[in-house]
This record gives C-alpha cells, sequence and structure tokens, in this order.
C-alpha cells in the first residue's frame, strides 16, 4: 500500500520556516488516493500554511473533528470554501453542541464559532453526525466517543455546556484518528480531553489489540499537575510507543514530562512536521463480531 503521510497544518507551534503558529490544530493527511483534514485550528493560519506546505485545500475529500472546540473547528469556513468538491464532514453530536469556558464567574465561548455553523449548512457538505466508530477511508477510522474507566485521567477543567457554568460539559464528542501499519497503529489525537490513556486502551481494543506504533497530537496536559504528569507517563510506558509527537495542548509542562520520560521516542511537533507511515488495511474488533 502506498505512504500515508501526516502534515501539521497548524499547531501551538512552528516547526518549519514559512509558516505560522495559533493555539489550535490542524493535520493534512494524504494517501496516494485521498485528502483527509484532521481538525482545522482557528482558521488564522489555516490557508497560509496550505500553501507554504504544498497541501491543496482545494482536493480535500473529507474532514474530521475530535471535537467542537473553536480551536479544531474554527477553520472550517476557510477549509470549505478552498473545496472543489462535496465534502464529507464527520463528528461527534455532541460537538454541535454550545461550549464554554468559565473561570472566576467570567464565560468564554469556545465552542463552534457562528461562521463555522454556517459552513456547516453550505450546499456541498455531507455531514455525518456519528457516536461511534467509523471507516472514514478504507483502513483510516474515527473511534467515535472513548470509554473513560480511570478516575485518574478523568476530564477536569472549566469547561461548560452553558455560560453559568453550572452544567459540566464532559466533552463526550472527544475522538481520535486511528490507522495500522505493520509496526503497530498509528494514533491522532485532537486534544485528548478524554484523556490518552483512554484514547490508546480503546484504540486497542477496537483494533483487535494490535500495538501501538505512534501517537501524534493535543495530549491536553498544560494544566496537569505533577502527580497526573507521572501518572500519564507511567502508564504511556505500558504501550512501549516507538513515536511519540505531544503537540497543541499537550503544554510545555506536558512536553517536558513526556520528553523525559521518553528521551529517544519523542519528536517535537509544530506546523509543518511531517510523518510518513505505511498503513496496511485493519478490520474493526466490533465489525468482526455482527456478521
Ligand atoms: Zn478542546
Ligand atoms: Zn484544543
Amino acid at each position: 500500500m502506498s505512504t500515508l503521510q501526516i502534515t501539521i497544518l497548524a499547531d501551538n507551534h512552528v516547526a518549519h520556516r514559512q509558516t505560522l503558529a495559533e493555539h489550535g490544530l490542524a493535520c493534512f493527511i494524504t494517501t496516494g488516493k485521498h485528502r483527509i483534514l484532521f481538525d482545522t485550528g482557528q482558521g488564522q493560519v489555516l490557508a497560509h500554511n496550505a500553501q507554504a506546505l504544498n497541501c491543496d485545500l482545494s482536493q480535500v475529500d473529507a474532514i474530521v473533528l475530535s471535537h467542537g472546540h473553536y480551536d479544531h473547528t474554527g477553520g472550517l469556513p476557510v477549509a470549505l470554501a478552498a473545496a472543489s468538491k462535496t465534502i464529507d464532514v464527520y463528528l461527534h453530536p455532541a460537538a454541535l453542541e454550545s461550549k464554554y469556558s468559565v473561570t472566576a464567574g467570567q464565560a468564554r465561548d469556545i465552542g463552534l464559532p457562528p461562521a463555522a455553523r454556517a459552513a456547516l449548512q453550505q450546499p456541498n457538505i455531507r455531514l455525518h453526525p456519528t457516536s461511534g466508530p467509523l471507516e472514514i477511508i478504507p483502513g483510516l477510522f474515527q473511534t467515535g466517543e472513548i470509554p473513560r474507566p480511570h478516575p485518574e485521567e478523568t476530564a477536569t477543567g472549566t469547561f461548560y455546556l452553558d455560560a453559568n457554568g453550572k452544567t459540566p460539559d464532559p466533552l463526550w464528542d472527544d475522538q481520535a484518528l486511528f490507522f495500522d501499519t505493520p509496526a503497530g497503529l498509528v494514533v491522532l489525537l485532537g486534544c485528548a480531553h478524554a484523556g490518552v490513556i483512554h484514547t490508546l486502551e480503546y484504540v486497542r481494543q477496537l483494533a483487535d489489540q494490535r500495538p501501538i506504533h505512534a501517537v501524534i497530537g493535543g495530549m491536553h496536559l498544560s494544566r496537569a499537575n505533577t502527580a497526573k504528569l507521572a501518572w500519564v507517563a507511567e502508564q504511556l510506558q505500558r504501550f512501549r510507543p516507538q513515536l511519540l509527537v505531544p503537540a497543541h495542548c499537550t503544554g510545555a509542562r506536558g512536553i517536558a514530562a513526556l520528553w523525559n520520560a521518553f528521551p529517544d521516542t519523542l519528536r517535537p511537533a509544530g506546523t509543518g512536521a511531517t510523518f510518513p507511515f505505511t498503513p496496511q488495511p485493519l478490520s474493526l474488533t466490533t465489525e468482526k463480531e455482527t456478521p
């Protein structure tokens, strides 16, 4: 099978000349046949970086959204304006809910920006709100909703469904992308609000307990305390990843902790960083059970 390449189009840091950074994440996935956009960043750097990195947004076949926060969905109008064909957009239904960050009584709207919501109404879109695992293109899957058995990784934070801060947002919309390679699974995270360990455990469960080869994306550890960082680093060792690329909301503290724990495995992310893989076919465990 031909190469599957992941190019980081939006991230909090820059890794390639002539690219720009923002607080957000977007990844461009190319295979021999398909162009997939995983998240869109805030939209301030998407078009610029795509051009600088020769990632043709007009050729995108599908957009997968990891969750509904503005720093992953704000670039939807940019991506959809560039599209030359009908685009399939995959997301968990809860991604469309109102989302706020409330700290000290101050609410900030952090859900899909109005322009992104409007863009989803365009006629050149096929919207696929799906809460379960789904094959996006042959061999590339979204996880859908991720089970969360470990209290150590329970989502904490300032996220609410209402501006008054009464109803916490469990962010059930949070999901990851994954595919298989001869060396093991590659997992692409948005913000990992469900927890990176929860995500990896669930992906292995879906993928017949194949080993984890690479983990790329946001790990949401920028505000994690020392105990949480130590727990995540220790749990990650169980999976023996051969490539760890913490991006976006992993934060400086999170990246430092992981780099100490995985000195030979970690590679920095950043806009323009590229990661080529050799994908191989994969059928989900759950699919095998249903005749
Ligand atoms: Zn988020
Ligand atoms: Zn984020």
